[in-house]
């Protein structure tokens, strides 16, 4: 399957410290009113898509939503995480890009922003 996936680094395990890579989910909080996030879950447990790339280590250790526009909590979560080891967060695809009535998020660049000054690298897409 053809898919983009743009991050601000690589997305297999760091080759020097052999840690695997601890993973955390930002979905759009709109978009969770009508959307569990199980495409997102199985593309990650199946290695698939945007989650392609990593090996079986890969662990997924937190997933929320934003909080709302634009972007309310998206900062002191990805704060809150990197407790827990969290080196990378995904942005879920309804984040990404116009898909299934829901339009991109409009706050896509800042929300990134916000994530990489923390020092977490970014990966746009889950599942589409
Ligand atoms: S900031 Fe973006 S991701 Fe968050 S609720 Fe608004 S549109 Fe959705």
């Amino acid at each position: 399957m053809s898919h983009e996936i743009q991050s601000t680094q690589s997305l297999v395990s760091d080759p020097e410290s052999e840690k695997p890579v601890k993973i955390a989910l930002v979905r759009c909080h709109i978009v969770a009113e009508v959307c569990s996030g199980g495409g997102c879950f199985k593309a990650f447990n199946n290695k698939t898509v945007a989650f392609s790339d990593y090996d079986d280590s890969a662990e997924m250790v937190a997933a929320f939503t934003c909080g709302g526009c634009s972007g309310r909590r998206v900062k002191r979560l990805c704060k809150s995480v990197q407790k827990f080891g969290a080196t990378t967060v995904h942005l879920s695809s309804c984040m990404c890009k116009d898909m299934d009535g829901y339009a991109k998020c409009p706050h896509i660049d800042s929300i990134k922003k916000m994530v990489e000054d923390l020092g977490l690298s970014v990966v746009e897409g889950t599942h589409h």
